[in-house]
């Protein structure tokens, strides 16, 4: 059995103070965690639960963003109307993300730490360089159908699983989170990171951080949108592909667009090159494709992940023209047509 201390923070300033030593994680709604703590994947000494903190609003700010606190449920941000009506693109990701049950536990700044799903990372009995570093990683040769085709290094394939992280990239969010040094602003593709030489590091939060709220900005792309999930179920499954698109047009033309790939990197995958060629460009398969090109330039698979190469493409090349066309979504039925 794995010993843990369990403690209750009544405030912020107490969460930081009990998050500060080493070896502590903060609990929210625990869909993540508490699963990882039953599989002896994480091992924490002292759980801090920070249910109690007031993070729980979603506030207009005075330069016309959207506050969402932290511990936001999942549910409750997807069906805010001003985030359904402002921001679809983000509604729209939850809501193709887990389940009802699940999104109504989840918090918003869960969601941006959860774990990867890389099944070797879940299985204390095969080394990962995640758990413990230097041991190795069996997805090199293993099973990887989920893993990444992009930005991954030779100890790492893992990918990320968030369907609103993958929103919140192409919406230029930002993270805003409090710790033993002060208050931080965090751009939202700053926020996570690629392996590089340190795997078992999924994010820039330093020791004891905690993240108190993610930022909106005013431009919320609801005319021209798209969120594409591709899966092996049409429920209640992770991404093996999925594209978020938010487009602005003007005249008939590209005046902005930001396009955010999940499932293939161990972060929202971005390339700010492929989006400002295609400025002031009329939208069409020709435009699409040399962004298509850019995005996945350099992706390599390894065998049982080869796949998610063309499905990419196609995937970037149907999200823009559905984006483009303004082709109206459901925020509910998460079907593919
Ligand atoms: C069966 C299943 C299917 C799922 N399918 C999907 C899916 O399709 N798409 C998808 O996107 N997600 C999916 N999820 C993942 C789900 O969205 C996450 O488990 C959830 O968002 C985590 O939020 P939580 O509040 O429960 O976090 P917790 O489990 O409480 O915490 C997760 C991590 O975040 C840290 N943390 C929590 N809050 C904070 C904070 N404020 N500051 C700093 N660190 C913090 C914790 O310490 C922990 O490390 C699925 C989960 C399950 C169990």
């Amino acid at each position: 059995m794995n010993r843990f201390d369990y403690l209750r923070a009544a405030d912020i300033p107490e969460a930081v103070r009990q998050g500060a030593g080493e070896h502590v994680a903060f609990l929210a709604g625990g869909t993540n965690l508490i699963d990882l703590m039953k599989e002896s994947v994480e091992r924490p000494r002292e759980l801090v639960d920070i249910n109690r903190l007031p993070l729980r609003d979603i506030t207009e700010m005075p330069d016309g963003s959207l506050r969402l606190g932290a511990l936001v449920t999942n549910a409750d941000t997807a069906y805010d109307d001003r985030v359904a009506s402002r921001y679809p693109l983000l509604s729209s990701a939850i809501l193709a993300g887990a389940s009802p049950q699940l999104r109504n536990a989840a918090t918003n700044g869960g969601n941006l730490n959860q774990r990867t799903r890389c099944v070797y990372f879940y299985d204390v009995q095969t080394p990962c360089n995640i758990r413990s570093p230097l041991l190795g990683c069996c997805a090199f040769g293993g099973v990887y159908r989920y893993n990444a085709i992009r930005g991954s290094s030779p100890e790492w394939i893992a990918t990320h699983p968030s369907d609103m992280c993958v929103a919140l990239a192409a919406l230029s969010a930002v993270v805003r989170v409090t710790g033993p040094e002060g208050d931080r602003a965090i751009p939202f593709e700053d926020y996570h990171r690629l392996p590089g030489d340190e795997p078992w590091r999924d994010n820039t939060l330093k020791p004891g951080e905690l993240v108190t709220s993610i930022d909106l900005p005013a431009e919320g792309f609801a005319q021209n949108y798209t969120y594409l999930k591709l899966r092996d179920r049409l429920s209640y499954a992770f991404a093996l592909v999925s594209v978020a698109v938010a487009m602005r047009l003007e005249e008939g033309r590209i005046a902005e667009v930001r396009i955010a790939l999940g499932g293939v990197a161990h972060k929202p995958w971005r390339r700010p090159q492929a989006e400002e060629a295609m400025r002031n460009e009329q939208p069409g398969r020709q435009v699409f494709e040399r962004a298509s090109e850019a995005l996945l330039e350099g992706a390599v698979g390894q065998g049982e992940n080869d796949f998610k190469i063309p499905l990419a493409r196609k995937a970037i090349l149907r999200a823009l023209s559905q984006a483009a066309a303004g082709t109206p979504q459901s925020q509910t039925d998460k079907r593919i047509a």
